[in-house]
């Protein structure tokens, strides 16, 4: 996959991009990672990047023109990619969440534009035919860290990114539910002991009371989560032992 991020600010993506599994990706060319200035981009001598807003009002606008001449300058380069998405950092966008990332992760190219200030000129979004995305319900001072969250998460749904260790498939939300709780050594610390049952070597019963954890906390802390949800077979066999407990 080959992901580029167009900022005012590259300098920021220099270190979360260069450790641990993102860097891995890269280093095994299952990823390309290419942050473009967009000041690069202008063509006066200033490399203005912003104006005022029409109509008044305080803040700066990001200008249309050096985005959309850098996203063609890509096109120019590299042709049109058919398999490829534009996003726009935005508070007001479609907010992100693991459904998204996992079939962002099936693309060939992802372009993230990154907004600074009151945002972009709104015009870039329609001539780019982008996508506008959020990462929560509250408002960040630029697109950059949307990007880092974003690219991290999806990136882990790339096949062979994680090794076996880090399978994301455990992982809450991957099959629509939250994670089991995890417990390492020491087996009593402080008095608090891990459960038994992960002491047992009973692979089954393991299986078993990890599912249900699942279920139990997803119940308790997310049960938005079983609105659409399709459970399989054994969820509901274990569902229906909790209606016997009176
Ligand atoms: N005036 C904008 C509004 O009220 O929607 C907020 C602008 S914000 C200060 C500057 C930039 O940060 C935005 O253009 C966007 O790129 C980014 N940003 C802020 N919050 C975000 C969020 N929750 N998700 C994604 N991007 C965000």
């Amino acid at each position: 996959m080959e992901i580029t991020v167009l900022t005012i600010f590259p300098n920021m993506f220099d270190s979360p991009f260069a450790e641990s599994i993102i860097k891995r990706a890269m280093d095994r060319h299952l990823i390309n990672i290419n942050i473009m200035d967009i000041r690069n981009f202008t063509k006066d001598r200033h490399k203005s990047v912003d104006d005022y807003s029409y109509g008044g009002g305080p803040g700066m606008i990001l200008k249309p023109e050096p985005i959309v001449d850098a996203i063609e300058s890509i096109y120019k380069k590299d042709g049109n990619w058919t398999d490829s998405k534009i996003i726009i950092t935005s508070a007001q966008g479609k907010i992100f969440n693991q459904k998204i990332a996992k079939k962002l992760s099936t693309l060939e190219r992802i372009i993230f534009i990154c907004g600074r200030y009151e945002g972009i000129d709104e015009r870039v979004g329609q001539i780019l035919n982008a996508e506008e995305i959020s990462i929560g319900d509250y408002v960040l001072t630029g697109g950059e860290i949307p990007v880092m969250v974003m690219v991290d998460a999806i990136i882990r749904m790339i096949p062979g990114v994680l090794g076996k260790e880090e399978s994301a498939k455990s992982d809450s939300f991957y099959h629509g539910l939250l994670d089991y709780p995890h417990f390492t050594r020491p087996e009593n610390y402080r008095n608090f002991k891990v459960p038994e049952v992960l002491l047992s070597g009973d692979h089954e019963k393991i299986d078993r009371w990890r599912m249900k954890q699942s279920l139990l906390r997803t119940f308790i802390r997310r049960p938005d989560l079983f609105v659409d949800r399709n459970f399989s077979e054994e969820e509901l066999k274990i569902i229906d032992d909790w209606k016997r407990i009176d």
